[in-house]
């Protein structure tokens, strides 16, 4: 029965909620709409800059809502239709001993000043915003939650067989999707989403005139960091070497763009 009941799920998932991943044109499954996504995303965002010491002046940070910025419109520019319902933000949050970044549903990003030392420069950093931009326009937290949901309809009807009623709240299982809570970043995205991002953040980056050559320079210095025990965006990620050779594979066609962006 609760095979019968999954398998319909399935069928009305697939059947009426694939969306096309921007940039890449991979189907995902994403049972919410776009403006369901961004208003989950917004709501998550609030509570979490309200637990955090967000940074309100400096250059650092007009550096990373510049970028952003910057990134973001070429994403509007390239995937409109995706973009219609964002309303993109960036701000940087103080945690030196963070060494992280992440972003919503929505647009809604954030990075820690922990990652500045490793970024070092406008071109690094942009890396890092084409990264979690790349995120956002993907929809990558609306498949996650999808995911989740999907997960969380088989586990009630188990539990419901078994008698067992005790099971998350919608909310609940949406904000773990996203990442958010008590593990923030850490279990954000799997591998498979971490390089479908580097390859939409690279281009983006590319189309806004940032060098796609620092993304491999910055995994190089992230890997040197990191040791044995990765930093937090690392967690989930490809292992460096693997990453890197993706990027290098990508940089002819990321370099096509860039030059053409810088060159006019
Ligand atoms: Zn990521």
């Amino acid at each position: 029965m609760s095979r019968l009941f999954l398998s319909l799920l399935l069928v009305a998932a697939s059947s009426i909620s694939c969306a096309t991943v921007a940039g890449t044109g991979r189907m995902q499954l994403n049972i919410f709409s776009p403006e369901e996504e961004a208003a989950m995303g917004i709501e998550a965002y609030q509570q979490q800059l309200a637990q955090s010491k967000v940074i309100q002046s400096g250059q650092q940070r007009t550096m990373v809502k510049q970028i952003g910025a910057r990134i973001a419109e070429q994403a509007d520019r390239l995937y409109p239709k995706v973009t219609a319902t964002f309303q993109w933000q960036f701000e940087l949050l103080d945690e030196p001993g963070i060494v992280n970044a992440w972003a919503l549903p929505g647009g809604k990003s954030a990075v820690y000043t922990g990652l500045l030392p490793i970024t070092q420069s406008v071109n690094g950093l942009a890396v890092v915003m084409g990264h979690e931009v790349a995120h956002a326009l993907a929809r990558h937290g609306g498949e996650r939650m999808s995911q989740a949901t999907f997960m969380n309809a088989g586990l009630d009807v188990v539990s419901a067989l078994s008698g067992d009623v005790e099971s998350g709240s919608g909310k609940e299982i949406a904000l773990q999707a996203l990442g958010i809570g008590t593990q923030l970043g850490s279990l954000a995205f799997g591998r498979s989403h971490e390089s479908e991002a580097d390859e939409i953040g690279l281009m983006l980056m590319a189309h806004a005139g940032y060098d796609p050559r620092e993304a491999v320079k910055l995994w190089e210095r992230m890997g040197a960091l990191s040791g044995d025990r990765p930093p937090e965006w690392l967690s989930t990620h490809p292992s460096e070497q693997t990453r890197i050779e993706r990027l290098q594979a990508l940089m002819p066609e990321a370099m096509k763009i860039y030059n053409k962006a810088i060159g006019g």
